[in-house]
């Protein structure tokens, strides 16, 4: 099998190719991959280090709005596992340009070069931030909830999600998308909540804590995200989507609090800061589809991951220490 990733170099994009790559998932054993990433500020070269001599891994530097790159890239691929984008919602808030460019134009550009290259399966890496925001009482999300997304982030990967269902509809392009939650693990650029805070801890910084801190996310282990991802591409049905969540619905307050004690700090290095524009209040996933039709299951229980996430910045503090 021969599979192209976009998006491989940063965080959860490189624990994908990592885990194929070193055959940890029994449906795409053996599998070549390609990578094609830009290496922007949250791709780094390095994320792949330890897997750079394996046999069938190779590397594109290259734009996925090329569409003309990506249509060479694409030839004879039995899959495309799509992880490119720009991912940060506060980069959105400040300047959404680049988000459409290459959540919205990038993704389409791939689906051009797919249809015309024909491509055995196409899976869009997405959001739960298309679904929009919860209260406290609301149902968790199925698949069939309605896009309502709020920052220029989630519109445009909202935009991607039914570009790919178009194409799917109307070139008969045979896609999947995935539907992740909050997703946590090493090698994530530090600037969303848990690398920011873990990176700046450690640096003896104080962390910003957005408006009441009582806003909800539902995390995820990035091994959990890609194994579902995984799941899905090996056998998830064309034209469906799929909800990946972790189970653990906790506030920004309260994981900051874990995040402080695996740390040995206490709340005086909290300042709480003027809330994020437009703040989605809660994010919950129902993952019934995923797992009635495909086995899927979160594996990681969360204080574990997060106490091995913690390790890792630890251990490569010097990688992340201009950025916190
Ligand atoms: P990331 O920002 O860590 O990595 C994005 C990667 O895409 C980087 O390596 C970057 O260099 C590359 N890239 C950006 N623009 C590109 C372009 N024009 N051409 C080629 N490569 C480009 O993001 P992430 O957190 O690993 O997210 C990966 C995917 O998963 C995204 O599509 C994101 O929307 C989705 N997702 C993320 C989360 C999360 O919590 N991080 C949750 C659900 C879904």
């Amino acid at each position: 099998m021969r599979i192209l990733v976009t998006g491989g170099a940063g965080f959860i994009g490189s624990h994908f190719v990592r885990q194929t790559v070193q055959n940890n998932y029994p449906e795409l054993a053996g599998a070549e991959v390609t990578v094609v990433d830009k290496l922007t500020y949250a791709g780094r070269r390095e994320n792949l280090s330890t897997v750079s001599g394996s046999p069938g891994l190779r590397f594109i530097e290259g734009d996925i709005c090329d569409t003309q790159l990506m249509s060479e890239a694409m030839r004879g691929m039995d899959l495309v596992v799509h992880f490119a984008a720009e991912s940060h919602v506060d980069r959105s808030i400040a300047g959404a340009e680049e988000f459409v460019r290459t959540n919205v134009l990038g993704t389409q550009s791939l689906l051009t070069a797919a249809s015309n290259t024909g491509v055995g399966k196409f899976v869009h890496v997405s959001t739960d931030e298309v679904y929009g925001s919860l209260d406290a009482e609301g149902k968790p999300w199925t698949e069939e909830e309605p896009l309502a997304p709020n920052s220029p982030y989630a519109a445009s990967k909202a935009s991607a999600d039914l570009m790919v269902l178009a194409f799917h509809r109307t070139h008969g392009l045979p896609v999947c998308l995935t539907r992740g939650s909050n997703t946590y693990g090493p090698y994530q650029y530090p600037e969303k909540i848990v690398p920011l805070f873990v990176s700046r801890l450690l640096a003896g910084k104080k962390v910003p804590l957005y408006g009441d801190g009582e806003n909800v996310r539902d995390w995820l282990h990035v091994d959990d995200h890609c194994r579902g991802i995984a799941l899905v591409a090996a056998g998830g049905e064309s034209g469906e989507i799929y909800n990946v969540g972790g189970g653990t619905e906790l506030t920004n307050r309260a994981l900051t609090e874990r995040l402080l004690e695996l740390l040995g700090r206490d709340s005086s290095m909290v300042e709480r800061v003027a809330d994020r524009k437009g703040h989605d209040r809660r994010y919950a996933m129902d993952i019934t589809k995923i797992s009635d039709t495909l086995g899927y299951r979160p594996a990681v229980e969360f204080d574990e991951g997060l106490a091995a996430t913690v390790d890792w910045y630890r251990r490569h503090h010097s990688l992340w220490e201009d950025a916190a």
